[in-house]
């Protein structure tokens, strides 16, 4: 059955969540930056590929200074998404088990009230086997 989180589940979920964000925005950091110095500009190109591990250590910090807007913009954008998807996320109401995309309306046919699934967590029921 579905139970309400108590207050500290769901701010221990929250700041997993923003940990997530923060991971996957750097992570994309070093990815652009290694990207960014691993390839000769069109002004460079002298026949490589891929440039010479020393160089691309050399342009790293460049690179890394160039793509740092990006992560800005990035991190804009994850938590605008999740500012707008704040009125459509999914509910589960707590007596029936029933779920929904939220519309405002958190009062269930059965009785019941949902709430937002990342309030809430599944728990056995006292008795039920495994
Ligand atoms: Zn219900």
């Amino acid at each position: 059955m579905w139970v309400k989180k108590t207050e500290q589940e769901i701010v221990d979920s929250r700041k997993r969540l923003q940990r997530e964000g923060r991971v996957a925005a750097i992570g994309l950091w070093l990815l652009f930056t290694l990207v960014g110095a691993s390839f000769p500009g069109y002004s460079e190109m002298r026949g490589l590929y891929l440039l010479p591990v020393r160089e691309i250590l050399q342009r790293a910090p460049v690179v890394a200074l160039t793509m740092f807007p990006v992560l800005l913009v990035y991190w804009f954008w994850w938590g605008n998404r999740r500012k707008k998807n704040a009125l459509n996320v999914s509910q589960v109401c707590l007596r029936c088990g029933a779920t929904k995309l939220s519309d405002g309306v958190d009062d269930c046919p059965c009785g019941g009230a949902y709430v937002n699934m990342d309030e809430a967590k599944w728990v056995r029921e006292p008795g039920e086997k495994e």
